[in-house]
């Protein structure tokens, strides 16, 4: 046996190209059969592995290969199917599953929320009653298939009881630990059967290790897992964690399993700090997870070398297992396909195939089988990239050291700020605007489309733009709406748009990451110092200000969400790279002021999101954030009102935050929580505007006045009126024209009969 062994977690699903999407849509569409969709993915899904095969990894996982999503794979083959979807025992047909994740017309789909910190969305399991019986031995066909067609031994990956359960809905009478020990005899059989067609390994994730863990989860961790392994005594188990350190390394890596799989790469060295102190107990398989499997950087191997060597002493021969620090589920594919990236740049990338090289070189000089020196080139593009001139813009670094280290604040404070304010714009109580987008109807998409691909010339496009903007200017008047905005149609994406304006991003071809489904992002690669390079946003916002006497409103994205819907740059501090964007945007902000511009609303749907796992880190994200923010909107006159947008989220968690902003006004969501959110507001004393959004425009339908008076009389009872500010929940972006021009009216009636009241 080698001394070192390479191996993966999980590899991503979409193809090079996206096959995967394509293979999936065009069956939703009914282009294809059901055996014609079975087909392609089963060929994506043999060329996953013989690729990670081909690259010389030991243990390649499988059943990490999904039609959807691996937490809804999870929940069908233990038969979990909400009652709505009518099923009737056996395996899960392809149908109802896709109906559980996508809904049809007459059952609506099951919730779908964020895996921990990242931007892919699983779907929420609903478990109403204890699981009687393991319905689809899912991971062992897998594993099966890749023996008979490839000849490959693979190492079958499920996610365990424990996160399983705190990752669904319990609607059962049990609490969460009877329902996690009612699993425990389906997962025995699982294992079992995957025994007696003699895999080595089962890879078991837990990654609700990654965050808080009770003495008593610790407990029941301990009975079901010695269950298991008893149950499959062959077996090995590799216990699989990710996405940080574990907090209670002592306890976890004596769990009653064959191996344990730990993140080396975030929580500086934390991980690799406990190894050294505690040791590893004898016998056991450590997974070192040394690779970033989160960023889209070419790691210094000459580094990593050095904590393989660390490992090593500690690790007995054999014991060692190099991999990448969780699925590489969230990283594209390759880089290979890259041809237009600068060279340095595409030489310091690694996406998941290169991260496989990575690893398998690491593995290989580890074992004496290749010589160190194949370490060098990747230290060296680490270095060129690092001393390129991208990344080394001294105007930047001026500006930063400027900010230093105190905290931005506006001269004077919101209460006197907003009575300046009122005093200049003489808006009616309860102003009502919208949230930035109007509808993007296909002719703008075409539009849009055609003069990036130089079909359309840019003098005829902004034409295009300019009339889109007057024929919503006088939508708004008509409706009576109090701030205007201009509408964005100039905008693919909220940080698309501003990446391909600001320097320090770059755009990849084929950088896809699934997010959902079948529906992947490309997020904009943050390689080399961020900064202003000419007004982003000027043009159309004046131009339509030239249009109404009324005030339009300025539209921004934030630092904070540009940095969290990007790749970052990974070799300065986070904090730094959110701070030059902050910088930019401040000199835009300030460009809009410029022109007249005094409203300007700089959008942050993503603060919470971006919330880390561990709440000891939260306060120094929060902090980070909010200072960001503000960096970006303290230089304007007192005058000049400053807006903010969040999305739907928990406020009360972060309300202190959203506070510290500072924004003179804040739009939130409030229809779909039933006016819960407002209660965040009532019970802190907030002094400064809050737009309420009153409706929820990710559905088609009008809403009914009586429920927009319900939603404006439950805020009104309990905060100042002076404050309030009446709006749609997000941007309307996704809606058609008819129904965003009548919901509109529906609101402004009610902000108009809600001042009567007063
Ligand atoms: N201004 C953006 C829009 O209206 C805000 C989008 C968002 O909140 N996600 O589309
Ligand atoms: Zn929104």
């Amino acid at each position: 046996m080698p001394k070192v062994r390479s191996s993966n977690i999980g590899y991503p699903r979409i193809g090079e190209k996206r096959e995967w999407k394509k293979s999936l849509e065009n069956y939703w569409a009914k282009n294809i059969s059901e055996t014609e969709l079975l087909d392609s993915l089963k060929d994506i899904r043999l060329s996953n592995i013989k690729k990670q095969k081909e690259a010389g990894i030991d243990l390649i996982p499988v059943g990490d290969f999904s039609l959807y999503d691996h937490v809804l794979d999870t929940a069908v083959s233990f038969g979990l199917v909400p009652d709505r979807f009518e099923y009737n025992g056996g395996e899960v047909d392809v149908d109802t599953y896709f109906a559980i994740a996508r809904g049809t017309d007459s059952a609506v789909a099951s919730e779908m929320t964020k895996w921990y910190n990242t931007n892919y969305h699983y779907i929420v399991p609903e478990i109403t009653s204890a699981p009687t019986s393991l319905v689809h031995n899912r991971v062992l066909d897998l594993y099966k298939e890749a023996k008979t067609e490839l000849d490959i031994d693979t190492k079958p990956v499920v996610l365990g009881p424990v996160s399983f359960v705190k990752l669904s809905k319990n609607q059962t009478d049990l609490s969460e630990q009877e329902l996690i020990r009612s699993f425990i005899p389906l997962y025995a059989q699982l294992l079992q059967e995957l025994e007696a067609a003699d895999a080595a390994w089962v890879q078991i994730d837990e990654p609700f290790l990654n965050g808080q863990v009770t003495s008593s989860e610790l407990d029941l961790l301990q009975e079901v897992y010695a269950q298991l392994d008893v149950a499959a005594p062959r077996l090995n188990i590799l216990l699989q964690t990710y996405f940080e350190a574990v907090d209670d390394y002592e306890a976890i890596v004596n769990l009653p399993v064959q191996g344990i799989g730990l993140d080396f790469v975030h929580d500086a060295g934390e991980s690799l700090k406990q190894v050294i102190k505690f040791g590893l107990p004898t016998g056991k398989i450590l997974a070192a997870g040394i690779i970033d499997g989160r960023n889209i950087w070419r790691a210094d191997l000459k580094e990593v070398k050095e904590i393989v060597d660390q490992l090593s002493v500690v690790v007995g021969e054999g014991q060692l297992i190099l991999q990448p620090s969780c699925s590489l589920l969230h990283v594209p594919v390759t880089v290979k396909l890259e041809e237009e990236l600068p060279e340095i740049l595409k030489s310091g990338i690694s996406f998941a195939d290169e991260k496989l090289e990575e690893l398998v070189a690491l593995t290989n000089v580890a074992n004496d089988t290749s010589d160190e020196q194949i370490l060098e080139a990747s230290a060296a593009a680490v270095k060129a990239l690092n001393d390129s001139s991208s990344r080394n813009n001294e105007e930047v670094r001026a500006l930063l050291a400027e900010v230093g280290e105190s905290v931005p604040t506006r001269s004077i404070d919101a209460p006197e700020r907003l009575r300046l304010q009122q005093e200049k714009y003489q808006l009616p109580l309860l102003p009502t605007t919208t949230i930035g987008s109007f509808p993007q109807t296909k002719e703008v998409r075409q539009q849009r489309l055609k003069w990036r691909k130089g079909e359309l010339e840019s003098a005829e496009y902004e034409q295009f733009i300019r009339d889109e903007i007057d024929k919503w200017i006088k939508i708004q008047e008509d409706l009576d709406i109090d701030v205007l905005v201009h509408g964005e149609f100039e905008r693919t994406d909220m940080v698309e748009f501003f990446g391909e304006k600001l320097a320090g991003f770059q755009f990849t071809k084929f950088g896809w990451v699934q997010s959902y489904g079948s529906r992947c992002v490309k997020p904009p690669v943050i390689y080399g110092d961020v900064a202003f390079v000419e007004p982003m946003t000027v043009k159309e916002t004046a131009y339509a200000q030239r249009q109404t006497k009324r005030p339009v409103k300025g539209m921004l994205t934030g630092p904070v969400t540009i940095f969290n819907w990007s790749f970052p740059r990974t070799d300065i501090p986070e904090g730094q790279v959110v701070n030059q964007i902050a910088l930019a945007l401040r000199k835009e902000v300030e460009e809009l002021e410029k022109e007249g511009i005094n409203l300007i609303q700089v959008d942050e749907p993503t603060i919470r999101e971006g919330l880390p796992l561990k709440e000891s880190k939260s306060q120094a994200y929060l902090t980070q954030s909010v200072d960001a923010f503000r960096l970006s909107t303290i230089t304007v006159q007192p005058e000049t009102q400053i807006h903010t947008h969040m999305c739907y989220s928990d406020f009360q968690a972060i309300i202190e935050s959203i506070d510290a902003l500072d924004a003179d006004v804040i739009s939130i969501e409030t229809s779909r929580s039933h006016g819960e959110l407002i209660s965040a507001f009532e019970d802190f004393t907030y002094n400064k505007g809050i737009g309420l959004g009153v409706y929820d425009i990710h559905s088609p339908r009008v809403p009914a006045q009586e429920e927009i008076d319900r939603n404006i009389s439950r805020a009104l009872s309990v905060l100042d009126p002076k404050l309030f500010w009446i709006n749609p929940d997000c941007g309307l972006k996704t809606r058609k024209e008819k129904e965003t021009v009548e919901a509109l009216q529906v609101m402004v009636d009610a902000a108009k009969q809600a001042r009567k009241q007063l």
